[in-house]
């Protein structure tokens, strides 16, 4: 069975740090989210939204407890946990190496219905590779760093990887740099229909992003200061 199989979160007195021995860049965060919900997380720059995101898998220092459907993430093997729940970084980094099917479907789990129609659902299959006149197939190579693919666009694969693992919890990091508009909406429609049931936590750079989210929590410099419906806020 699919581990979280809920996507319930649930975050207490979450403290984090860069190194050992460095400054606290979060401080005693507590909060729940509960399955299906899509929250946004905004802030200034520098106010711990991305460290946050980090900390929800654990790949910086942290103190306090994370679960996932009830279970500690302490008492999760770290590979299981972070092949398990899909995190999409701002810059997305070293995602991409060799054909889009390696990127989507690495272990070769999934048949081509399944991974087409991730393709098609998020969007991709209508982006043009720069390198060639064609259209993108699961057989196009993006590798060289995904040199020819946007980071609006390589984070629109990582939603197709999330399609296709089916995962229920997703964290989305977004993209700071500028984002054509079309990519922009690509992604938008990917969040609010072919993953609409997954538990969404959205770094929002953008007021569209959030404008429908269930919860808004606002950081500043490293504290929790507001967690409600958009219309308690
Ligand atoms: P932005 O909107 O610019 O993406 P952010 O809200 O995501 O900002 P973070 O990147 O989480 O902010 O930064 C929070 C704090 O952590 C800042 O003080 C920052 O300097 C520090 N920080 C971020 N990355 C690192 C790192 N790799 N090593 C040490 N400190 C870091
Ligand atoms: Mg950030």
């Amino acid at each position: 069975a699919y581990w979280p199989s809920s996507g319930d979160l649930r975050v207490e007195k979450l403290s984090a740090r860069y190194s050992s021995d460095g400054p606290r860049v979060l401080h005693d965060l507590s909060f729940h989210i509960a399955s299906g919900e899509r929250v946004g997380i905004v802030g200034r720059t520098g106010s711990g939204k991305s460290s946050l995101t980090l900390s929800l898998l654990r790949c910086i220092f942290t103190e306090g407890n994370v679960y996932y459907d009830g279970i500690p993430t302490s008492s999760i093997n770290l590979e299981i946990l972070r092949s398990n729940i899909t995190i999409i970084p701002q810059m997305v980094p070293e995602l991409l190496t060799g054909t889009l099917r390696q990127n989507l479907d690495p272990f070769d789990q999934h048949d081509d219905a399944t991974l087409n129609n991730a393709l098609r659902s998020a969007g991709l299959f209508e982006m043009h590779n720069d390198d060639d006149d064609g259209r993108l197939t699961l057989e196009s190579d993006i590798s060289s760093g995904g040199g020819n693919l946007s980071v609006g666009q390589r984070q629109i694969l990582a939603l197709a990887r999330a399609m296709v693992r089916g995962s229920k919890l997703l964290i989305l990091d977004e993209a700071t740099s500028a984002i054509d508009y079309k990519t922009d909406t690509l992604i938008q429609s990917s969040l609010r229909n072919e993953l609409k049931d997954v538990t969404q936590i959205i770094v929002a750079h953008r007021l569209q992003t959030i404008m429908d989210a269930d919860k808004i929590m606002v950081l500043d410099a490293g504290k929790l200061m507001e967690f409600g419906s958009p219309a308690d806020l």
